[in-house]
């Protein structure tokens, strides 16, 4: 690398520092971007992508195998090797993708450990050990991402024990699962090898599933897995561990009062991420870190100015999109635009089976804070479409303000939740009404309709079930 001064320096290259990176060459800064690891980050090397790929070979393959098309598919089996080859192409064509972005956008790429040695210098450690120290004219953007968190007992050996980047690395489905932590990873994870064939146990320390997600929503999902034959222990703690001859385990469970124990081939820890906000120098130079997140205001500025903080290391909603808009919002303002994190709605998307997502406030967040709502929902056994796709679990919520019909807040939890939740948060940035959504014309048939007789539902207006509510008129 020869240059070493540049407008700007981001450190990390996952989603919000990829695209931060992207959008300051767009807006003519002179970027240079850190990656320790892989560009691309979590999200594209091992998190969102790489799990979605395993998530969907699972789900064609529970598909062949369940028939009920009249698909008859003798000895279907799936090839772990050929399994990781596919995703690991994925995952190549991906941070490829990446790397030319950059190149197109004049965004200059250099792997090394980043350290902030003051307001506008960074001192990156290479793994030759060399270092250089880069200069940034205008402002340094971090964007770390964050962590796994390991637990006592449970810290990874990389083989029986192991944690989300390892779980979508394996070549062999595990006789029998065990996933410490119900919350997303967990589920995403713990279900696809379901699908694939493991006996799954998952063992959660609260009382719900998916903490954060309405219960009736989680419920669906606790449904599907129990059917398979999951084990689901809430409220349990997992005390630690055993090893057999054969290299098996068996896990201790405090549950109930009692010890449960659970043979296991693998086990899968999932108890959440911490953010990667200490140990940057960030600290010596008056940034403030709150329990490891760089606080950052609506602008992405942290309180020291030229230094920014953007994605997982500085907001506990870990989320790729959020990320990613993040650094869009930062570059704008580095550029010297106006632009804010003003967004109405965040939506999330569980890629559990089925699916749920969420935008907005949810039916119980909403009646916590006092607000008199409407809530409209249609069930995907409803829908011919959800017919034809043999996936009718499910239903589509709206919530409204009981008195103007603002639409609040979305959560579906059946097929494709993920995908039908954009209209959710367009209709929440649009600030619409339920009649808004009621009164647009989506094709038929498809899972959309679900949406349009949900908001219809919230108004007691929906055709295709019969309403429990006397219709609004207007
Ligand atoms: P999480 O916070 O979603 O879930 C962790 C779960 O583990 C919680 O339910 C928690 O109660 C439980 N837990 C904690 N300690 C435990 C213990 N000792 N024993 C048993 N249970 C315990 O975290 P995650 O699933 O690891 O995901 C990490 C982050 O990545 C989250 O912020 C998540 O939003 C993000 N993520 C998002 C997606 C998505 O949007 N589809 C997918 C994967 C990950």
């Amino acid at each position: 690398m020869s240059d070493t001064t540049y407008d700007v320096v981001v450190i990390g290259g996952g989603p919000a520092g990829y695209v931060c990176s992207i959008r300051l060459g767009q807006l003519g800064q002179k970027v240079l971007c850190v990656e320790k690891e892989e560009v691309g980050g979590v999200c594209l090397n091992w998190g969102c992508v790489p799990s979605k790929a395993i998530i969907e070979a699972s789900h064609e393959y529970a598909k062949v195998r369940q028939g009920g098309f009249g698909l008859k598919v003798d000895d279907a089996r799936i090839d772990g090797n050929e399994l990781q080859e596919w995703k690991e192409g994925i995952v190549r064509r991906l941070t490829g993708g990446v790397r030319l972005l950059f190149q197109s956008n004049r965004v200059d790429l250099t792997y090394g450990a980043a350290h902030v040695a003051g307001p506008r210098s960074v001192t990156i450690s290479r793994r030759d050990g060399t270092t250089e120290t880069i200069e940034a004219r205008k402002a340094l953007v971090i964007a770390t991402g964050a962590s796994t968190i390991e637990i006592p007992h449970f810290e990874s050996d990389g083989a029986r024990v192991i944690g989300a980047k390892e779980a979508v690395s394996l070549r062999e489905v595990p006789r029998r699962l065990v996933v410490i932590g119900g919350g997303v990873i967990g589920m995403e994870l713990g279900g696809a090898y379901q699908r694939l064939g493991s006996e799954l146990a998952i063992v959660e320390a609260l009382p719900q599933l998916l903490t954060g997600v309405d219960p009736d929503v989680v419920a669906v999902v606790e449904r599907k897995y129990v059917h398979r034959g999951a084990q689901i222990m809430k409220s349990a703690t997992a005390l630690g561990h055993e090893r057999a001859e054969d290299g098996s385990l068996v896990v201790r469970v405090a549950l109930d009062g009692r010890e449960e124990r659970l043979p296991a081939d693998v086990v899968i820890v999932a108890v959440g991420m911490k953010p990667n906000g200490f140990g940057l120098g960030l600290e010596e130079l008056g940034v403030h870190i709150d329990g490891g997140f760089v606080v950052s205001d609506a602008r992405g500025q942290t309180n020291v100015p030229g230094i920014y903080a953007i994605g997982d290391c500085s907001s506990a909603r870990m989320l790729a999109h959020k990320a990613m808009k993040e650094g869009e919002v930062v570059a704008e303002v580095i550029a010297g635009r106006k632009a804010a994190k003003d967004w109405v709605a965040v939506p999330a998307a569980i890629f559990t089976d089925p699916e749920i997502a969420t935008a907005g406030l949810s039916e119980v967040q909403a009646r916590k804070r006092g607000i008199d709502v409407s809530v409209g929902r249609f069930p995907f056994a409803a829908l011919g479409r959800a017919m034809a796709l043999n996936e009718t679990d499910g239903f589509v919520k709206v919530i409204a303000e009981a008195t103007t019909h603002k639409i609040l807040g979305f959560q579906i939890v059946g097929p494709e939740a993920a995908d039908l939740i954009s209209e959710g948060a367009l209709a929440l940035e649009m600030h619409a009404l339920a009649q808004d959504i009621g009164a647009t014309m989506h094709p038929h048939p498809t899972l959309g309709e679900g949406m349009m007789e949900a908001a219809l539902s919230a108004l007691g207006q929906a055709i295709h079930i019969v309403n429990r509510r006397p219709a609004v008129r207007e």
